[in-house]
């Protein structure tokens, strides 16, 4: 049997590993508008006493959205260090705006690896 070299198995895991992540956090309780109303409420000691009704779904996304979120912004930010812009030198028609490539994939910059990484932290 060929090997289909396209296909590598950490590819599957990964993939199953972020929508696992997408998933539980799609399922909990958005707290964007309870917390636009509770930082009013910050008493003198910097706290606000609530108490809230927290679903199963809820609660298994907390256990983990503090480690994935800053495990998603660390790979962003190694992502920003791999894909950054360089000069692509060659022959230009407008001299002050030179052609720039990604010195990590080469794809004219912005690459999509950049855009990508843009437009999901601009929601
Ligand atoms: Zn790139």
């Amino acid at each position: 049997m060929e090997t289909d070299r396209t296909t590598d198995p950490r590819e599957a895991r990964l993939r199953e590993r972020l929508e696992a992540i997408r998933v539980r956090s799609e399922k909990s309780t958005s707290w964007r508008t309870s917390t636009r109303y509770l930082s009013r409420l910050v008493n003198r000691n910097g706290f606000v006493p609530i108490r809230t009704r927290l679903s199963r779904e809820d609660l298994s996304f907390l256990a983990g959205a503090r480690d994935e979120v800053i495990a998603f912004a660390e790979l962003g930010a190694r992502l920003l260090d791999l894909h950054r812009p360089q000069e692509a030198g060659g022959i230009t028609s407008d001299p002050d705006s030179p052609i720039r490539r990604c010195r990590a994939c080469m794809w004219r910059w912005p690459c999509p690896t950049f855009r990508a990484i843009d437009d999901a932290t601009h929601r």
